[in-house]
């Protein structure tokens, strides 16, 4: 069976208190009788007492002293609560009895020989009655037995337990409607969040749940909820701009190569022309295979999760094989590499994301180094950290730029070096490589110097 939350509070609230009531009427209850027994027993404790002294014992009988009195009394008096008295002998034979008792007599009870309270019947009608032995010199000669009609007080118990349980019921009744209507009203805010969360589409992820007065649980649910569509809006704001460039960006070279071979095609060339134009078609082609490439990557690291099993090697190594796969423009820009190896303990890195954030870094250093210039690599170790730097002496990033460079398509003061190809895209693959091993990259540069990339493993 499933219970609406509304219904499932209320009727939680419900059980924890019709468990505490039901304790504390029945502590009622009991206390209220035990109080009832007690006055009894002390009443007939003391006719029990008092009646001992009109008794006379005469050898082995036991005798009331003034009978005659009694009677008398009884037909003066109206007797509300009367109170019958039998004497027996040691051995619980019947000796003599209070007129009132008429031709009934009072049962002798053997386990209460030194005095105690029971329930009894008599005429079938419940009595309770007491049992006080009779002692001279020290020795038992007798028991006086007292007893009350205890019909009233059974009613009166009997009456406290019906309404107590009459009580209950009602409270318990009226106490599921009061829950289930304060526990409806306690989660409106609740129902607010889920209509708002329902209208929100794509096209109006602007729309945001209206916060509650209060700042309870629910408030914090509520702007926890509005944080998240406030970074699912970015996320798809961030989507939105990063299509529309890639589209931007392959687009350009697809139109410089339609214009290209149309061009070509309108009239016959030498084939020394159209050697030239295919060839510059060719590399046009692969400049756009290599930002496709690209985009594929950075969207297959933003949907990966967070690098496991991978192989690790050496971070010595990874730089090697990069700085042998650049060998040729190293040495076509008469470029000097200065790498040094601080690390002792030799620590392994993951090898793809390391191959990707360093490969990105160092191709840049050698890209935008000046004509003979130096290109500083080192490996140094920080307490359990790695910390690789890539210094070049090219020409630098403008301060305002740094903190752009990683942004998808972000291309610094790209006019001015119009020869240096680049798409804005290898720092971002870089950034996100980090981010998937937990790598930190930060750039520092002085503009028109040299610039310097510092990697943390
Ligand atoms: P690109 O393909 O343009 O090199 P990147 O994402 O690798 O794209 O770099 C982004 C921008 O950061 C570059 O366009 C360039 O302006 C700047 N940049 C990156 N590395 C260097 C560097 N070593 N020296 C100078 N500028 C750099």
């Amino acid at each position: 069976m499933s219970l609406s939350f509304k219904n499932r509070i209320a009727l939680h609230y419900m059980i924890a208190t019709a468990i505490i009531m039901a304790v504390a009427f029945t502590a009622v209850y009991f206390v209220v009788k035990g109080v009832v027994y007690q006055n009894i027993d002390s009443d007939l404790s003391f006719e029990a007492e008092k009646h001992t002294e009109e008794i006379k014992v005469v050898g082995d009988s036991i005798k009331i002293k003034n009978k005659k009195e009694w009677e008398e009394r009884e037909h003066r008096e109206v007797q509300v609560n009367p109170v019958f008295i039998q004497i027996l002998d040691k051995n619980g034979i019947f000796m003599d009895k209070s007129p009132n008792l008429k031709e009934n007599e009072l049962d002798y009870n053997e386990e209460a020989n030194f005095g105690g309270s029971y329930n009894e019947t008599l005429n079938n009608k419940p009595i309770r009655q007491i049992q006080l032995p009779i002692e001279e010199n020290g020795k038992i000669k007798g028991f006086i037995v007292a007893a009350m009609p205890l019909e009233a007080s059974q009613m009166v118990l009997l009456n406290l337990k019906n309404i107590l349980l009459l009580v209950y019921l009602l409270l318990l009744a009226s106490l599921y409607f009061i829950s289930k209507y304060i526990a409806g009203r306690s989660i409106i805010p609740v129902k607010n969040v889920t209509e708002t969360t329902n209208r929100i589409t794509r096209n109006n992820l602007n729309e945001r749940v209206a916060l509650p007065q209060n700042k309870d649980e629910l408030f914090d649910l509520s702007s926890g909820i509005n944080d998240l569509l406030q970074r699912i809006e970015n996320a798809m704001e961030r989507e939105r701009q990063f299509t529309s460039d890639a589209s931007h960006e392959l687009r350009t070279p697809l139109a410089t190569l339609k214009g290209t071979l149309e061009v070509l095609v309108r009239k016959p060339r030498e084939r020394g022309e159209y050697e030239e134009k295919i060839k510059f078609s060719l590399t046009e082609i692969d400049r756009m295979t290599a930002t496709l490439e690209q985009l594929l990557l950075l969207a297959r690291l933003d949907t990966s999760s967070k690098a496991k099993d991978e192989s690790s090697v050496p971070l010595a190594t990874v730089i090697d094989e990069i700085l042998s796969r650049h060998k040729k423009p190293i040495s076509e820009k008469k470029l000097s590499i200065n790498f040094k190896n601080e690390i002792e303990n030799e620590t392994l890195v993951p090898q793809y994301f390391s191959n990707l954030i360093l490969e990105n870094i160092i191709s840049n250093a050698v890209k935008y180094a000046k004509d003979a210039t130096n290109i500083h690599i080192s490996i140094t170790q920080s307490n359990s950290n790695i910390i690789c730097k890539v210094r070049d002496q090219g020409i630098g990033i403008k301060k305002e730029d740094l903190h752009n460079v990683f942004n998808n398509f972000f291309r610094s003061d790209a006019l001015n070096h119009k020869n240096i190809a680049g798409n804005g895209l290898g720092l971002s693959i870089a950034k996100k490589a980090a981010d998937a091993i937990d790598a930190k990259i930060e750039v520092a540069s002085d503009f028109g110097q040299g610039t310097t990339f510092t990697i943390t493993f």
